[in-house]
This record gives C-alpha cells, structure tokens and sequence, in this order.
C-alpha cells in the first residue's frame, strides 16, 4: 500500500477457507478489518495479522458500515444476523446461493434498512488476492453501494456487476457453475471408457482439452440462436444427424462396460426433439433443445 493508497474500514463475518482468503487480502493490502467467526479460534491467525476480532455478530456490525458476509449457507445468515440492527449498513453478501435466496436477502437488509449487493465467487480461496489466476465475483443490487465501495471489493478478486436484480449475482454463478458440471460430466465419461484399455489417461487429457476448447464455438453459437430463434440457417451438424450418431456413443459405452448414466440425459433431451417432428426439427442445430428444459 502507498500513501494515496486509501485505508478502508470493513467488517467480515464468517472466516472459513473462502472468508480467511478474503480477510489475508485485506489486511495485506493495509486496510482496517474487524473479523467474526462463531468458532472464535479461526480468528487467532488473524488476529496477529492486525485485524480487529468481534466478541459478537453485533460488535462487528457495529464496527463499520461496509459488512461483508461470507458463511455456508443462507440460513448461517439469518442465523448470525437476525436481530441485529442493520440501519445505514451496506451489506454485500458473498455466501452462496440461489437467486430466489439473494433477492429475499435483498428485501430482508431493506426492511432493516441496509443496502444491500449479493455476490457469487467465481474463485477457490488459492486465487483470491492472485489477479493472474483470473478469479472474480459476480455482483448485483445496489449498485450504489457497489459503486460506493468498488475499490475495495475489488482488492481480494476482480468484480463483475450484473444488475440491480440482487438475483442475479446468484444466478451467473450458478449458470457457469452448472455449465462446468456438464463438462465435468462428460471429460468423466471420456475416461471411464478408455478405463482398461491400453490408452493412458495422461495421452488422452490434451486431446480431449483441445477437442473441449474447439468445441466452445457451441457457447456463442447457441447464444446467437437463443436471440434469433433461428436454429436452422447454416447448420452444418443437424439434429437428425446428430441423434443417429448418440446411438453410436451409447453403444460404444455398452461394448466398454461404461454406465450411460452422465450421458443419457442430453441424448434423450436431443431425440425428443427429433421426435416431436423430424420434418421440423431433424434440420436444426442442437441448440433448439434448451427450449424443452424450460418448464
Ligand atoms: P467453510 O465451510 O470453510 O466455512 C463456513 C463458514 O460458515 C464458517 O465461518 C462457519 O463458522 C460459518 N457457519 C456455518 N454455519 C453457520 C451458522 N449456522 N452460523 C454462523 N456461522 C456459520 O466454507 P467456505 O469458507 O469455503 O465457503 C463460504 C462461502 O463461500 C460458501 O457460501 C461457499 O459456497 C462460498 N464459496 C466457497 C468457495 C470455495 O472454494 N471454498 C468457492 C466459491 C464460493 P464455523 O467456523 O464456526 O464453523
């Protein structure tokens, strides 16, 4: 920190692995932290690293007026705040969870007359205060609050606003979140099925990254189609195509003794779009098929 550099005054609540990254930032950056956990000893290493440690929720929410809020669950929210005034507080929570969660936490600071901003990490605690690992937060809510205190948010990861819906902070997070589970899905089902067989998963990993990364055209593409609602012009992949070719994947995983349990799902969700009328949808890409998962 240089002398111009501003000193801030903060408040975190919650000091697991993810809180105790966040706090590191702060204090190595030179700002005043006041920290509580409900398991006081996690504060101890803290502590010697200059912050200030509250004997209660209470204490440390009266310390300042930036509170950030970094527990398990929404429910460990109500549970360390419920009760506590939070009149003139801006309260940025960091603690994951669903968008309907954050825009009732969202209400709930309002009623007691916070400002509020969720967030959604998109970062393990080993790349917070590590900008080359790439790791940011989404936010949204207040966005004068954001504005307020963007430059301190911004010391432990890089921050993303999303928009006053304080929904939908939770709901990128958990777009990609849920995006990286398909993927992880598939690279697992990739690797059962050379299981036994004399190809080492070390020779496959860069051929399946490379193919994954060629493969990512699939993210822009569909996102086009969703604005259109075109999902036909310049197929060069089409569905019926495509549906013919899962039947090979399916038995190439019972030849290879391998569950279709990760990939059943997807190719059932492409033939019922076939089947609803090959006529009209045999021609599309495979990006007509979001339309069924919406209920
Ligand atoms: P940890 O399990 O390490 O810590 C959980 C924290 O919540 C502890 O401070 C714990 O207190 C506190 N807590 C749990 N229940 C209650 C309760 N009822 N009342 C008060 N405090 C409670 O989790 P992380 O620090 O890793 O994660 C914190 C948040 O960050 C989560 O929402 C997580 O999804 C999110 N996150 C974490 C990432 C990661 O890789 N770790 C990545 C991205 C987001 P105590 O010490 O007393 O148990």
């Amino acid at each position: 920190m240089t002398d111009n550099t501003p000193r801030y005054s903060l408040t975190l609540l919650g000091l697991g692995d993810m809180g105790t990254a966040l706090a590191r930032t702060w204090l190595a950056a030179g700002h005043r932290l006041t920290v509580w956990n409900r398991t006081a000893a996690k504060a101890a290493p803290l502590a010697a690293e200059g912050a200030l440690v509250a004997a209660s929720p209470a204490e440390a929410v009266a310390a300042n007026g930036l509170v950030v809020v970094c527990l398990l669950d929404d429910a460990s929210i109500g549970s360390a705040l419920d009760g506590i005034d939070l009149t003139g507080k801006d309260v940025v929570n960091l603690t994951t969870g669903t968008p309907a969660e954050g825009r009732a936490r969202a209400a709930w600071a309002e009623e007691r007359g916070a400002r509020f901003v969720d967030g959604g990490i998109m970062a393990t605690p080993t790349m917070i205060g590590a900008p080359e690992a790439g790791g940011y937060v989404f936010y949204s809510g207040s966005r004068a609050l954001f504005d307020t205190h963007r430059a301190v948010l911004e010391v432990p990861a890089g921050a993303r606003f999303v928009g006053e819906d304080a929904g939908h902070a939770a709901l990128h997070d958990v777009a990609l979140l849920s995006a990286m589970w398909g993927m992880f899905a598939g690279i697992s089902h990739a690797y059962a099925l050379i299981e036994g067989e004399d190809i080492a998963p070390k020779d496959l990993a860069p051929l399946l990254s490379e193919w994954l990364g060629a493969m990512g055209f699939f993210v822009g593409n569909a996102a086009e189609r969703l604005t259109s609602r075109d999902f036909t012009s310049g197929v060069v992949s089409n569905l019926a195509m495509q549906v013919t070719g899962t039947g090979t994947m399916l038995r190439t995983a019972e030849e290879q003794g391998v569950s279709t349990e990760l990939i059943s799902p997807y190719v059932d969700l492409l033939r019922r779009r076939l089947a609803a009328d090959p006529d009209v949808y045999g021609g599309e890409d495979t990006t007509g098929a979001i339309l069924l998962l919406k209920r």
